[in-house]
């Protein structure tokens, strides 16, 4: 399921999900701190309280005035959440005691042994001025009540215990409010996290979803041109720059490809399988603007003796040369191939007859008048017959037709006795 969602998708979740459990980490942390704090101070408040009363109780304890006893505890009535207070002597009678009117006799005696059992020993508040000794105040911690018992001295005399308890509501009161306070900053964050999500999320799929766009459109137009420029210095950068060094190297193959399937190894001039494509070209847009085609067909003469006489690597060189000859001799846009062998084609746009003939007819002057070096200061010299078909091409000749047309032309010269041009 997840691996079906887009990198977009998947990255807004991993982060929102990773600042939620942060939220919640952190929303745990505060509610459990908030919750000693709180019940640290409600017991601080019952501690002083304690102390204040004890202090005062140290007379009717003396006397074992239970009246007075009685008399200070009524203040306690006005905090609704103390549960019960009571003063005894050390032999144990109660001198004087309060209960809230919701607690009954039985819950009553069961907090009184709860207190009795559970109470610890605590360090007494420094700040309190007190002449009572350290071990001489217990409290309990529970999660329904907080009790203290505080030891009363008189004369340095312990004279007896004061104890009270009172319930936790107002530490769950406080608990309530941290919990919704949390709640809603921890909703606000999230929200708020989560458009910074959305945000963020660009930061890692621009450039892929940039480099996908490369991708899809090199692999739609197979144009490798293409160059993904970035300044950054991260992974992407080495992605989007190992992308563009691929495409290069795709580049430089291709034009290598097409350079070997259209040219001829020997010469460098286009061959005969481009030649009859691009002829194609030039014969429909003479077609189409009704012009002259010139198409000469130019074949070396005796060039089988050149071979048997000088050996192939000469033959070669002499290729080499007719080559130069024609294209030193063609205009920018004519087309020079060799068609296999021996065998070479001009075709020149915009030539009729006279003007395929005075081509044809300046090359094989430059041919004659070519010398090749075949061994050092050794010279040699060949001719070629040429056979032109120049015309304007009638709207369903082709390509074939018209190589035919040149080729009888060519034979025609060669029957002449070689060395000559012969248009038809
Ligand atoms: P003709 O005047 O009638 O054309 O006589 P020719 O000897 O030129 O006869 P032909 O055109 O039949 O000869 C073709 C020769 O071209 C045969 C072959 O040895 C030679 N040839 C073909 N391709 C190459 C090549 O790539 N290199 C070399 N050195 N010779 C080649
Ligand atoms: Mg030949
Ligand atoms: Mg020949």
């Amino acid at each position: 399921m997840f691996d079906r969602l887009s990198i977009r998708h998947k990255l807004i979740i991993l982060l929102s999900l990773s600042a939620a459990l942060a939220l919640l980490i952190s929303a745990m942390i505060n509610v459990y701190v908030g919750y000693r704090q709180a019940r640290q101070d409600a017991l601080r408040v019952l501690q002083q309280m304690s102390v204040v009363l004890a202090e005062n109780m140290q007379a009717a304890l003396a006397f074992d005035d239970a009246e007075s006893a009685r008399k200070m505890l009524e203040p306690l009535q006005a905090d609704k959440h103390i549960l019960f207070a009571e003063v005894r002597n050390t032999a144990g009678k109660v001198l004087g005691s309060y209960r809230v009117a919701r607690l009954d006799e039985a819950r009553l005696s069961q907090l009184q042994l709860r207190l009795q059992q559970e109470a610890q020993p605590v360090q007494r508040f420094k700040d309190l001025a007190t002449a009572t000794t350290e071990d001489s105040l217990r409290e309990l911690k529970a999660i329904d009540i907080l009790g203290v018992e505080q030891a009363i001295h008189f004369d340095r005399q312990l004279i007896g215990h004061l104890s009270v308890v009172s319930d936790t509501d107002l530490i769950w009161q406080r608990m309530r409010e941290i919990l919704w306070i949390q709640l809603a900053t921890s909703l606000l964050t999230l929200l708020l996290l989560f458009v910074l999500s959305i945000r963020l999320q660009a930061l890692f799929t621009r450039p892929i979803l940039r480099l996908i766009g490369a991708m899809q459109e090199v692999s739609r137009s197979r144009n490798y041109q293409l160059s993904l420029s970035t300044r950054a210095r991260d992974e992407f950068g080495d992605l989007y720059r190992g992308f563009s060094d691929m495409l290069a190297v795709i580049r430089e193959r291709d034009e290598r490809l097409s350079q070997l399937a259209t040219t001829d190894a020997l010469t460098d001039l286009t061959n005969r399988r481009q030649a009859l494509e691009t002829m194609q070209q030039m014969l429909v847009r003479a077609q189409r603007k009704q012009e002259p085609l010139g198409v000469i067909m130019l074949d070396i003469d005796h060039f089988k003796s050149v071979n048997d006489q000088y050996g192939h690597a000469v033959g070669d060189l002499v290729l080499k040369a007719i080559a130069r000859v024609l294209q030193g001799s063609a205009r920018e846009y004519d087309l020079v191939a060799r068609l296999g062998g021996e065998e070479f084609l001009l075709v020149c746009d915009h030539a009729d007859r006279a003007v395929s003939l005075e081509m044809a007819e300046r090359v094989r002057q430059a041919i004659a008048a070519c010398r090749v070096e075949r061994a050092p200061n050794e010279w040699l010299q060949v001719t070629a017959s040429l056979g032109i078909y120049a015309a304007v091409p009638i709207t369903d000749s082709r390509v074939e037709q018209l190589l035919k047309q040149a080729d009888d032309a060519l034979y025609q010269a060669k029957r002449e006795g070689r060395n000559r041009c012969v248009v038809v």
